[in-house]
């Protein structure tokens, strides 16, 4: 009988299972894909998360940063937004008295670099290429993966990590709201012709932002946000012609100085918002994207998924006996109340965001480029939204 069966191994679900072993539990994790191993000579992936210095510090206290570094991470130490020249808002690291801002670092880099160090651990299984069949959650409490192997995981407590299609959600009939919103986002792996420097910028257009992500070496992610219509036709362009579009369609600063670009690889995603009406039951805590669904514009979904675990692995930390009613009052008032309004103020901030840049109307055009103006000049203003969005800050209620 495991603690904690954990369904779903991705960057969230393996960062729990360390946390959960490094405080003695009896760990299960079921993942059905796990990335190839990683080699120096990959080329870059897809897909890419902005980490917050507050995720790394988490994942740093687990003893999974230094794999993770060891493999390839890219700090970013400047981040500019702007709409209209001369309305551009810039937060730097030296304003918190940082190094860097945070870390762009490939998903599948991240979830191998947990997976290392898991591997260490022999209080923790894996089932790797696995997959549940189905769920039974017995009277006497406790919960049973049944793998499509055969074999039965048995445990405490099941754990959804397994994103935003979450079948443990479904299993233990919790509820979602949320929407998809009209934009979807067009990712693309590019390789420059001179190294991107540790700036990130995302220009905002009536359409959706275009920002740009550097990567290692001479690569680098850029992100096109439009209308479904608009990033379909782009997508099916091949990657020659979808560099003409994006050299006309991006700021000059992309190809500043001659720089010039090849696009690589490229993938559409849709912009979801949901959020999960409980995040625990007598048998079931939900985690990272299988709880909540952020729209990606300001890179905050997995450091969310973070910021779960923290509070998560507090509460743990503080209740060994995992069958007291105490620890399951302590799991909602610990962990599920504090999480769902941290993620509600999120989701709300960022439909904010979302609505105040994605229209042509002049009066709020005005608004828009004076807050980022207001938001350039008061610095104390902007140190509060940048600890906000790193981590290091907590907004009060
Ligand atoms: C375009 C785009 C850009 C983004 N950029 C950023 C960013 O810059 N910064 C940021 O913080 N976030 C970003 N996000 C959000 C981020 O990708 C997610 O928040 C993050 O992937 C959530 O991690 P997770 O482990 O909870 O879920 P997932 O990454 O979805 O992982 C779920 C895991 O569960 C496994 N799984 C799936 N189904 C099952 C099943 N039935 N049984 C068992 N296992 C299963 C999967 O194989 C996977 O390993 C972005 C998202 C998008 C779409």
């Amino acid at each position: 009988m495991y603690d904690f069966c954990i369904n779903g191994g991705g960057m969230v679900g393996a960062t729990l299972a360390l946390g959960l072993a490094r405080q003695g539990y009896q760990v299960a994790v079921i993942e059905p894909v796990m990335p190839p191993p990683f080699e120096a000579s990959d080329g870059p992936d897809l897909r890419v998360s902005a980490i917050s210095e507050h995720s790394a510090d988490i994942l740093r206290a687990l003893g999974a940063w230094e794999a993770i570094e060891a493999m390839r991470v890219r700090p970013y130490d400047t981040l500019s937004v702007w709409e209209n020249d001369g309305s551009e808002t810039a937060f730097t690291a030296n304003m918190l008295d940082m190094q860097q801002l945070g870390y762009f670092v490939e998903n599948r880099v991240l979830q191998l670099g947990c997976h290392e160090v898991l591997q260490s651990l022999d209080n923790v299984t894996c089932f790797v290429g696995n997959k549940v069949r189905r769920f039974a959650f017995p009277v006497g409490g406790g919960a049973m993966a049944g793998l499509v192997d055969g074999t039965e995981v048995q445990a405490q407590w099941l754990v959804g990590a397994d994103g935003a299609q979450s079948v443990v959600r479904k299993a233990a009939e919790i509820g979602t709201t949320g929407w998809q919103y009209d934009q979807r986002a067009l990712g693309m792996t590019v390789k420059m012709s001179s190294p991107a420097t540790p700036h990130t910028w995302q220009r905002f257009y009536p359409s959706g932002p275009r920002a740009l992500l550097p990567m290692y070496d001479n690569y680098a992610s850029l992100v096109w946000y439009d209308s479904a219509d608009q990033i379909q036709a782009l997508a099916r362009l091949d990657n020659a012609a979808l560099a003409e579009k994006v050299s006309e369609a991006f700021p000059s600063r992309l190809t500043v100085d001659g720089t010039t670009f090849t696009v690589l690889d490229k993938a559409a995603f849709p912009l979801t918002r949901a959020h999960a009406s409980r995040y625990v039951t007598p048998s079931v805590i939900l985690v990272g994207d299988a709880a909540h669904t952020v729209n990606p514009l300001a890179g905050q979904g997995v450091n969310l998924g973070f910021r779960d675990i923290e509070c998560l692995l507090s509460v743990t930390a503080d209740h060994p006996d995992l069958t007291s009613a105490a620890f399951f009052r302590a799991l909602q008032t610990r962990y599920e109340k504090p999480r769902q309004r941290d993620n509600r103020l999120m989701m709300a901030g960022l439909d904010s965001v979302y609505a105040l840049f994605s229209n042509d109307l002049g009066p709020i055009k005005w608004v828009r480029n004076q807050v980022l103006a207001v938001t350039e000049k008061v610095v104390p203003a902007k140190r509060e939204v940048m600890k906000y969005a790193l981590g290091l800050h907590q907004w009060k209620f």
